[in-house]
């Protein structure tokens, strides 16, 4: 399992903002973008993500992400669906009826990983819950306050060649929310080292 150990290690040993930079890198309406305007999004998605965690403080003081939840009278629904190779999620946000759903069975398989790869020393497995709690919270921010910059429409886009356009950048809100619950959960890894425990450990599933 030395190959699973060295693939954390390599994610563990990157800042945050170079894990950031690579989630634009990948990202296919990102990528093509000049590295200045890569390294001026990730900075605002950033301080997006803290300006959040501070106004989230300063009205609650410090509390679990579910118990902010609870105070914002968000609905909170949990769910057992099966992850498949190809489709599995953790946790969702709804914009229509504004609810957090939390996949029991996706979490609990990514904990089962945790513990079957003997990575507990690497990965905080007591914080994945809440940290998708706080990254679908998040999203909530995202709905409450349209002015957030991972809102705005900030990539050119060219329709048919045609028409000028602007359009929002997806993973631009991504980037917050997964700075936004590693603020909120005080993880001392990325978020990004559950994500890769999942896909490491897929194979197992159908
Ligand atoms: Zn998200």
């Amino acid at each position: 399992m030395e190959n699973i150990r060295d693939a954390l290690n390599k994610i563990l040993n990157k800042s945050d903002f170079t894990i950031y930079m690579g989630k634009l890198d990948k990202d296919i309406t990102a990528y093509k973008l000049p590295t200045s305007k890569k390294e001026e999004i990730v900075n605002k998605a950033i301080e997006e993500a803290t300006w959040c965690y501070n106004e989230l403080i300063n009205k609650y003081g410090e509390l679990s992400p579910i118990k902010y939840a609870i105070r914002m009278q968000i609905p909170v629904v949990y769910v057992r669906e099966k992850p498949t190779k190809y489709y599995a999620y953790l946790g969702l946000f709804t914009e229509k009826n504004q609810t957090i759903t939390l996949n029991i069975e996706t979490i609990d398989f990514v904990k089962k990983l945790i513990n079957e790869y003997n990575l507990s020393d690497l990965v905080d497995i007591d914080r994945l819950k809440d940290t998708v709690f706080a990254h679908e919270l998040f999203h909530y921010f995202e709905l409450i306050y349209p002015d957030l910059y991972s809102n705005q429409k900030i990539l050119d886009a060219k329709i048919f060649g045609l028409f000028k356009t602007k359009s929002q950048l997806l993973v631009v809100g991504e980037i917050a929310a997964m700075h936004f619950a590693k603020l909120l959960t005080k993880l001392k890894h990325s978020p990004l080292v559950y994500d890769k425990v999942f896909s490491l450990g897929k194979k197992q599933l159908l």
